[in-house]
């Protein structure tokens, strides 16, 4: 939201240098913060979000601007808490993946508007968190932090493993201790500490907390906690993205898979932005939030109507989304019922047949969280919430090297033959 700088009171003026971000903000009751590793109001302890004083120049100078910058993230930099000589630093550069037009997989699924999957695994550690973490570790150093932590459901552990790496901080990470082999080495490669705490994603997400407010914890920014603010503003540029590779226009339709929700919330502040600044024309769009049945506090939530989210213990394939307390959980209900979406979910079965029918039908092969969003895709429009005739766009957020083991038992060799041609007639697969 573009902020003018006579609003700002006295105390809320900051010295770090964060480029157009200019305070924090309640999203509850409004009242601003001076920018730093904060993530809670004081006054009503609401979350805290980063406000801007947007670019009011001309609209046509910031598009070409945009145009001609990184091929990665750093194209937006006008748009995000950073500084705005932030390409020069050293980065994974994540950003600018495959908007792929996906004409085999719409016509499986009837929709006639055409269909596009925002392929998030080509990022550098193969999964949306480099967007968040790249952000946050400028938040991170402007704020004088030296160890990068985090609470993970596993990318993100690997994310903050390897921007730490790059960017040269110390990393101490915490994941539940009965991850993916894929998420756990790909956390553990990059040199820093890892630590399994024993237990779920939310027991590792309460003692974060607790780290923090203790001495052990001192110089610590924990991306999503601490620097929850920053980090989440990494996600607006999946929105900025689409639209721009849409041909700076909005799609009718978006699905988004849900774990705290944050990522969810998030596209929807950076469309909200595009309209405000002119880059994109305002029209409606719909935002839908996809969940597994093993952990859908959300979904189960907005089915019946309710607006407060109640903790589910998680029990899913999908362990990236495996977050059984959501901390953005009833602005997604918001967003979603605001905008005409809703939020499905689809359980182990339906992840594994989806995350096959985007492997055959585009040769992208997702994580578990890719099979979700595709399999709750299909249920929408089977159920008649997504409207196939509307432009769609589907988020796959992780690759499925990762996660071997949900597919594994159900994929393999059509048949293991003698080398001899004898052999293969025999196995029938002849033309
Ligand atoms: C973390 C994650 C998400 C969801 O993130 P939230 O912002 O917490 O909702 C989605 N997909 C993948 C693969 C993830 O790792």
């Amino acid at each position: 939201m573009a902020v003018q700088a006579a609003e700002i009171p006295q105390n809320t003026t900051s010295a770090v240098d964060l480029g157009p971000a200019v305070a924090l903000s309640c999203r509850e009751c409004g009242e601003r913060f001076p920018l730093g590793p904060v993530f809670a109001c004081e006054s009503c302890f609401g979350p805290l979000e980063v406000a801007y004083e947007l670019p009011s120049g001309d609209v046509e100078e910031l598009r070409r601007a945009i145009e001609a910058g990184p091929k990665n993230i750093w194209r937006y930099a006008p748009l995000l808490p950073v500084p705005a000589d932030v390409a020069s630093h050293p980065s994974t550069n994540p950003g600018l993946t495959q908007l792929v037009k996906a004409d085999r997989l719409a016509k499986e699924l009837g929709v006639t508007g055409g269909l596009y999957v925002k392929d998030d695994s080509g990022n550098p550690t193969h999964s949306f968190k480099d967007r968040v973490v790249a952000i946050a570790v400028e938040a991170a150093r402007a704020f004088g932090f030296t160890t990068l932590s985090c609470s993970s459901t596993g990318n993100l552990a690997g994310a903050v493993g390897a921007a730490a790496a790059r960017a040269g901080f110390r990393s101490c990470v915490f994941i539940p201790h009965d991850l993916e082999q894929g998420k756990v080495v790909m956390a553990a490669v990059y040199g820093g500490e890892l630590v399994g705490i024993e237990g779920t994603y939310d027991d590792v997400n309460r003692f974060c907390s607790e780290l923090i407010g203790d001495p052990l914890g001192e110089g610590w920014g924990f991306v999503n906690v601490n620097l929850r603010p920053y980090y989440g503003e990494g996600s607006k540029t999946l929105a900025y993205e689409i639209c721009e590779q849409l041909g700076w226009e909005i799609p009718d339709q978006i699905v988004i898979p849900v774990a705290s929700g944050s990522q969810l919330t998030k596209i929807d502040k950076g469309l909200k932005e595009l309209i405000k600044l002119g880059l994109v024309a305002d029209k409606p769009y719909k935002i839908f939030g996809a969940q597994a049945e093993g952990c859908s506090p959300v979904s189960t939530a907005y089915k019946a109507g309710h607006d407060v989210v109640r903790p589910q213990k998680p029990k899913t394939i999908a362990k990236s989304l495996a977050i059984g307390n959501p901390a953005d959980g009833p602005y997604v209900l918001d967003i979603t019922r605001r905008t005409g979406g809703a939020v499905e979910d689809v359980d182990d079965e339906q992840v594994v047949d989806a995350i096959k029918l985007l492997a055959r039908t585009e040769g992208i092969f997702a994580e578990t969280a890719g099979g979700v969003t595709v399999g709750v895709t299909r249920k929408l429009i089977e159920n008649g919430q997504l409207d196939p005739a509307l432009t769609t766009v589907v988020l796959n957020t992780g690759d499925g090297l990762k996660t071997l083991d949900a597919v594994a038992p159900t994929t393999g060799p059509t048949a293991t033959i003698r080398p001899d041609l004898d052999a293969f007639r025999a196995a029938g697969l002849a033309g």
